[in-house]
């Protein structure tokens, strides 16, 4: 069965999550990826065969629209590769984001190494 894994990263950990996701591939491209607006371009340019569908940049409300596919069990994993150095402007977005991760117990990753741990898990491989 398809999962639906959302991708989301900030400005200077786009490059990270479009190299994790190129050299995961195999085991993301039989599910459907939705990402926020930016993190979404970046990962096309990367990744031009790969569908991706698109919500709106994160500052913009990106983070909500996929916080609220979580609420509706439309998520049923997230890659966020976060900043942590860099203050962002939807840091409120961001902290309900995870939280709604937290009560729905959302499989998610953080950084490349949580993310390959969790595709060694065989999550993917469903
Ligand atoms: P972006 O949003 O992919 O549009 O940059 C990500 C975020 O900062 O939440």
């Amino acid at each position: 069965m398809a999962l639906t894994i959302g991708m989301i990263a900030h400005d200077r950990k786009k490059p990270d999550l479009a190299a994790w996701a190129e050299a995961h591939l195999d085991l993301i491209a039989r599910h459907k990826v939705v990402a926020t607006a930016t993190t979404g371009s970046v990962l096309q340019r990367t990744l031009p065969d790969l569908p991706i569908k698109l919500v709106k940049s994160g500052p913009l409300g990106g983070d909500q629209q996929i916080g609220a596919m979580i609420a509706q069990g439309e998520l049923d994993v997230l890659l966020f590769f976060p900043d942590p150095l860099e203050a962002q402007p939807h840091d409120v977005d961001v902290k309900a984001l995870l939280r709604l991760v937290l009560v729905y117990d959302i499989p998610a990753a953080f950084s490349p190494r949580t993310a390959t741990e969790l595709a060694r898990s065989g999550l993917f491989a469903r």
